[in-house]
């Protein structure tokens, strides 16, 4: 029997409606690329969004094209997520720390009909042009007097575009399942993926974080995590759900500009992930700064350390919630919030419990598996790869043509983790990360994790390499604090009373950098590639 409930066929664009509504002067405050603050609101965010639409379709764009973004947190990438998506059309977000094959591929693979781009980056497009057939159109995100000297197609900017946009623009209704974004993986081997969200599926995914991160209605969120990338982990969405004030930073990611943002907008809530807080600690650390208003902080993307966890705790007092996910899964699947339980405990167990990635939203299932796929008992020691389904996580990558999901709907994460007795999991490495040594597991994550708890080190990096007689062997890459090697047997030392012994490094290599991707992840191949021969040719 069928339930007599009505049939729901949402659109995103109803969630900035419902925010024109309810909050219509709440704040969306922006840094824009010249370093002034933009301060909107969620009423004009939502009337100049239905602007885009109708100017859209004036313009001949219809449900189902794939329209580019190539742009910074700042409201008008608000806007584009709503006025694209709104009128059926779909937002591909594209990351302009892509390498430039990559993005050619990318956008050529997506058949994007419009790229709106962000003015620092009409260079970039420039260079690409040529090999991109499928663009009709480029529009910058400036005002009209500060559109640029370009040779893009039909260059107009973006202020422009929407003047002639109505205002009272009504959103269609849309097909079930509707697509709403386009989001690539970032593709370290083979060729980026595509993920094809749906506006169901966001809208129930804006829901489970609302709940999975315990965000409270009067929050000022700082935005860092891009717009660009996953989602922004569905704040764009659950932001003005819920009415909260919206704080982007624009281009402005390093230390001092967060922290001036933070303060000026009063900020209790900030997304990021582990890079960008240690540049926000440490230039607190160095200008004896306090965050003040900020009472959590939620950090995913990569896994969290004990320093950083620390550090907001004992200097800021700011209460550290660990987020993991991916692409393809919206991106949220755990959170590790701050429970009755761990608010007992002493220091020590709640920073051992804080740095796990925590527990499944409801609608997220976790299984860990086998090599041969026999699922493994949630006992917190049992190490497999981590299997996820529900209903905001990926069937099948954008145009292939099978699923990527096993036959009981299952995604392999590439993830290795564990799962507690309690549900929650910890991430040991990706798969493709793990270090083999003597037939036994070692968690390049863990040892990184040990290895910036030392406090000469800035950031660390661990990876296996082939090794004679023990199949691998990790080496640690470390770019200390003052970016000069210092005594390899200090960081020894300190790594034994952390982990085991048989995992302590057999090598440790001072860097001045550690090679990052477009978003903000270790790209471990390519020191596994540099390093390969180190223990063969010993
Ligand atoms: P995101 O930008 O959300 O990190 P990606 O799809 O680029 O999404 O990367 C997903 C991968 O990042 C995960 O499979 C996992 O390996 C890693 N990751 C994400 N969050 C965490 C976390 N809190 N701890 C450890 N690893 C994480």
């Amino acid at each position: 029997m069928i339930g007599d409930m009505q049939k729901w066929t949402p659109n995103v664009a109803s969630i900035i409606e419902h925010a024109k509504n309810l909050y219509p002067k709440q704040e969306v405050i922006s840094r824009m690329i010249s370093g002034e603050i933009h301060r909107t609101n969620y009423e004009e965010v939502c009337i100049r969004s239905r602007k885009l639409a109708s100017a859209l379709e004036k313009d001949g764009y219809k449900k189902g094209d794939i329209l580019a973004t190539l742009a910074l947190n700042t409201y008008r990438h608000l806007e584009l997520y709503y006025g694209i998506s709104g009128m059926g059309a779909i937002t591909h977000t594209l990351n302009f720390r892509l390498h430039p094959e990559q993005a050619v591929y990318i956008i050529n693979h997506a058949e994007d009909k419009i790229i709106f781009v962000e003015a620092p980056f009409v260079p970039m497009m420039e260079a690409l042009k040529d090999q991109l057939n499928c663009v009709e159109k480029y529009i910058i995100l400036c005002d009209k007097n500060e559109l640029p000297e370009t040779s893009l197609k039909n260059a107009i900017s973006y202020e422009e575009y929407i003047e002639g946009g109505d205002e009272n623009y009504v959103w269609p209704e849309l097909e079930d399942d509707a697509a709403c974004g386009l989001c690539y993986t970032s593709g370290t081997t083979g060729n980026p993926k595509g993920v094809l969200y749906a506006h169901k599926s966001n809208i129930l995914h804006a829901y489970a974080a609302l709940t999975g991160l315990t965000v409270s209605p009067d929050e000022s969120i700082l935005m860092v995590v891009p717009l660009f990338h996953v989602q922004a982990w569905g704040i764009p969405y659950y932001g003005p759900m819920f009415g909260l004030k919206l704080v982007m930073p624009g281009m402005q990611m390093e230390g001092e500009p967060l922290y001036d943002l933070i303060e000026r907008e009063d900020v209790t809530l900030a997304f990021g992930v582990p890079t960008v807080w240690m540049g926000l600690l440490s230039y607190c650390r160095d200008n004896n700064k306090i965050l003040k208003s900020v009472k959590n902080t939620v950090i995913g993307g990569s896994a969290l350390s004990l320093a950083i966890l620390k550090e907001f705790d004992e200097v800021h007092d700011v209460n550290v919630i660990q987020g993991w996910g991916m692409t393809e899964m919206s991106p949220l699947g755990t959170s590790n919030f701050m429970t009755p339980e761990m608010q007992k405990m002493n220091k020590e167990d709640r920073y051992a419990m804080q740095l796990k990635q925590g527990r499944p939203m409801f609608g997220v299932e976790l299984k860990v598996v086998d090599d041969s796929g026999n699922e493994l008992p949630n006992d917190g020691e049992s190490q497999g790869h981590l299997m996820v389904r529900g209903p905001w996580i990926l069937q099948r990558y954008f145009k292939a043509d099978k699923d990527a999901v096993d036959q009981d709907g299952w995604f392999d994460t590439g993830d290795i983790s564990v799962i507690d007795e309690d549900g929650y999991m910890t991430i040991k490495d990706r798969a493709k990360d793990v270090i083999k040594s003597g037939g036994e597991w070692i968690s390049s994550i863990d040892l990184e994790n040990a290895a910036v708890g030392h406090p000469d080190v800035a950031e660390a990096c661990v990876v296996g390499i082939p090794h004679p007689k023990w199949d691998e062997r990790p080496i640690l890459f470390i770019v200390t604090n003052s970016g000069e090697p210092i005594e390899k047997q200090s960081i020894l030392d300190f790594l034994a009373s952390k982990v085991a012994k048989w995992w302590l490094p057999d090598e440790i290599i001072f860097l001045k950098d550690l090679p990052h991707g477009a978003t903000g992840k270790l790209q471990k191949f390519e020191l596994r590639d540099e390093y390969n021969n180190y223990y063969m040719e010993k």
